[in-house]
C-alpha cells in the first residue's frame, strides 16, 4: 500500500469521526438561512432557532442565551430574543468572560424591514463560531443579538408588535425589545457597541455614525472617528465598498430624530440641512454611549427588496467585520480608555461641584473651519446611461463597443459631487445644570420609578419621613410641545433651596453610578431627552407649578435602604 493511499484512508476515517460528532463532513460549510435560500427569502425567527441550534452544537466558542421575549399579538405569538455569546473560553455569563479583552456588542434589525442587518449578523456569528473569524476571539469577546424585532421582520415592517419604533424607545423602555437590549448592555457592560440598520439607497453603501451627545466624553468620539472608523473606511475602500460617516438630512428647525410623526405642513418650505447622527438618547447609539461607551450605528444603503438582499448583506457584513477587526487590534487601548472614563465619571458624580455640568439641551452648529461639505451622490439620468466613453470622440465620429465601458453605478444613475452649504457638523450645549448628588422621586410617580428600574439604575428607598435641604424647580414659563416625544418648546425654571420632608416610600436616585450622565437627562424638567417629553408620564407642568423631582446637592446621612437590588 502506498503512503498516499494510507493517508487517504486516515483522512476518510477522520471525516467519519467528525461526521459522527457533528453530523457534518469536514468540507461542508454551514450556510446561513439566507444563503441556503439563495437570498430568495428573508430569514424568519424559526430559521434562526434552527441555525443557532446547529452552530451551538458545533462550536465550543458559542453560547446562546434567551435574554428576552416579545409580546404575543394576534397572528404572531411571543418570540424569544437570543443573545449569541462568542468567546475563546466559551463563556456563558459576564463573570466568566475574559475581561483582559474588550467586549463588542452587536444589535441588528431593530427595524424589522432592515433585513440585511440581521442576515449580516448571522453570517458574522457563523464566521466567528466555526469560520475564518475564529482567531479574532483571541483579542475580543463578541455579543450578538441577531434579530431585535422578530415581529417586524416577519411582516417586513419597521415597528414592533406594539407599533413602537424600537430605535426611539431607549429612554422610556416601553417595549420588551428595547428593555432587553438595555438589560444585556447593563449586565455585560461592553466597551464597544454597534447598532446595525438600513437607510434609503445611496452612493455610500456603508455609513457608520459615532456618539454625538456632548455629555459623552469627547475622547470617545475622537477615538471612534480618528482610529476605529478611519481603519474601517480604509478596509472598506480595499473592497471597493463606498463609505462615509453617517449623515442625516433634515428640514432646518425640526428635530427629525426624536420619534415624532411630523405632518407635511411641519416641514414644507423649510431649507434642508445636513448633520451627523442625532444627539438624542432614545436611540441605540447614544443610549449606550452615555455610559462612556464606544458606541456606533451602521446604516447600509438599501432598496429594501429581495433582488438586492445578497449584495446589501455583503456590504453590511464587511462594515461590521472591519469595525470588529479594528476593535480587536486596539483591545488594550480601548479597555484603558473606556474603563478609565467610566471610573472618572462615577468619581466626579460622588462629589457636588457647581462646575460639574450635565448638558440638557444642545443644538447642531456650523464649523467656521469646515464651512461646507462635499459628498458624492447618485443622480438619476433623464435618459439611461449606455456606458462611459474610454476615448475622446467628436460628433460624427464612429463609435464601437470597444470605445465604451459599462457605467459602474448602473444605467440609471450617474455619480455627481454635491456641495452642502447648510452643513452643521458640530454640537453645542445650550442648557446645562450642575449635576446634583441625587434626586428624590416621590412614590406617587410609580411609572417613572418602574422606568428607572428597567434602566438597571441603583435606587434607594426612604425608610422614614426625613426633613432635608433640597433644590426645587418652579416653572416660571412654559410653551408645551405640540407632539408626544418632544420636550416643551421652551421652559423657564427658577431653582431655589427648599427645606422639605422626603416621605417614607419615596425613592432616592444617587448620581454616583455608571448612569451619572443619564440620570439628570432623564429627570431634569429642562431636558431635551427626558421623561418629561413622553406624555405617558404626565410630567408636563403648568406655569407656576413645582416640578415633582427634587435635587439633593448636600451630602448627609439619609434613612435609606437599597430598593429592589436583587436580580
Ligand atoms: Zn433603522
Amino acid at each position: 500500500m502506498s503512503k498516499k493511499i494510507a493517508y487517504g484512508i486516515i483522512s476518510v476515517a477522520a471525516v467519519l469521526i467528525i461526521s459522527a460528532h457533528t453530523g457534518l463532513s469536514a468540507e461542508e460549510k454551514i450556510r446561513t438561512p439566507a444563503e441556503a435560500s439563495h437570498f430568495m427569502q428573508y430569514t424568519q425567527h424559526e430559521d434562526i432557532v434552527r441555525f443557532l441550534s446547529r452552530l451551538d452544537h458545533l462550536s465550543p466558542e458559542l453560547e446562546v442565551r434567551i435574554v428576552g421575549r416579545t409580546l404575543p399579538v394576534q397572528n404572531y405569538g411571543a418570540k424569544d430574543l437570543f443573545l449569541c455569546i462568542l468567546s475563546e473560553e466559551g463563556a456563558g455569563s459576564p463573570s466568566k468572560i475574559d475581561r483582559s479583552k474588550p467586549t463588542f456588542f452587536l444589535v441588528a434589525a431593530k427595524h424589522g424591514n432592515e433585513q440585511s442587518a440581521k442576515e449580516a449578523a448571522l453570517s458574522l456569528v457563523r464566521d466567528l463560531a466555526v469560520g475564518d473569524l475564529r482567531p479574532l476571539l483571541r483579542d475580543v469577546n463578541v455579543l450578538v443579538l441577531p434579530t431585535a424585532n422578530p415581529y417586524g421582520n416577519s411582516l417586513d415592517q419597521r415597528r414592533n408588535e406594539q407599533d413602537l419604533d424600537l430605535n426611539r424607545d431607549q429612554v422610556k423602555l416601553e417595549s420588551p425589545e428595547a428593555e432587553t437590549i438595555n438589560r444585556v448592555f447593563r449586565t455585560w457592560m461592553p466597551e464597544v457597541t454597534l447598532d446595525v440598520h438600513e437607510k434609503g439607497d445611496g452612493y455610500y453603501r456603508v455609513s457608520i455614525g459615532c456618539v454625538s451627545n456632548v455629555n459623552i466624553h469627547a475622547r470617545l468620539q475622537d477615538f471612534e472617528r480618528g482610529v476605529l472608523l478611519a481603519e474601517t473606511a480604509e478596509a472598506l475602500a480595499g473592497k471597493n465598498i463606498t463609505y462615509h460617516e453617517y449623515l442625516i438630512t433634515q428640514a432646518m428647525g425640526i428635530d427629525s430624530s426624536a420619534g415624532v410623526r411630523y405632518g407635511r405642513e411641519d416641514t414644507a418650505g423649510r431649507q434642508q440641512m445636513k448633520r451627523f447622527s442625532t444627539t438624542d438618547l432614545n436611540d441605540g447609539r447614544n443610549s449606550l454611549g452615555i455610559y462612556e461607551t464606544l458606541s456606533f450605528i451602521q446604516e447600509g444603503a438599501s432598496r429594501h427588496d429581495l433582488a438586492t438582499l445578497k449584495e446589501r448583506t455583503g456590504y453590511q457584513y464587511f462594515g461590521i467585520r472591519f469595525l470588529l477587526e479594528s476593535v480587536a487590534r486596539h483591545g488594550e487601548e480601548i479597555n484603558t480608555l473606556v474603563r478609565g472614563l467610566r471610573r472618572d465619571l462615577v468619581a466626579k458624580a460622588s462629589v457636588f461641584a457647581e462646575n460639574d455640568l450635565v448638558h440638557l439641551r444642545m443644538r447642531y452648529a456650523r464649523d467656521p473651519e469646515d464651512a461646507t461639505l462635499t459628498i458624492q451622490e447618485f443622480r438619476r439620468s433623464r435618459s439611461p446611461i449606455r456606458g462611459i466613453l474610454t476615448v475622446d470622440k467628436k460628433a460624427g465620429d464612429p463609435l464601437t463597443a470597444a470605445d465604451i465601458r459599462p457605467n459602474p453605478s448602473g444605467s440609471e444613475h450617474q455619480v455627481v459631487d454635491q456641495v452642502v452649504e447648510n452643513w452643521f457638523p458640530l454640537v453645542e450645549p445650550t442648557t446645562s445644570v450642575a449635576r446634583p448628588l441625587g434626586y428624590i422621586v416621590p412614590a406617587s410617580h410609580q411609572d417613572v420609578i418602574e422606568t428607572l428600574i428597567k434602566h438597571g439604575l441603583e435606587l434607594h428607598l426612604f425608610t422614614a419621613d426625613f426633613p432635608l435641604e433640597t433644590e426645587a424647580y418652579q416653572i416660571t414659563d412654559i410653551v408645551p410641545a405640540q407632539y408626544d416625544y418632544l420636550p416643551p418648546e421652551s421652559i423657564d425654571v427658577e431653582n431655589s433651596a427648599v427645606r422639605t420632608v422626603a416621605k417614607r416610600g419615596d425613592i432616592y436616585v444617587p448620581c454616583a453610578q455608571p448612569a451619572a450622565n443619564l440620570i439628570p437627562c432623564l429627570l431634569e424638567p429642562q431636558s431635551q431627552y427626558g421623561l418629561i417629553r413622553y406624555w405617558m408620564y404626565q410630567l408636563v407642568p403648568e406655569k407656576g407649578d413645582m416640578f415633582p423631582f427634587l435635587r439633593v446637592t448636600r451630602a448627609g446621612d439619609l434613612p435609606l435602604v437599597p430598593y429592589r437590588s436583587w436580580h
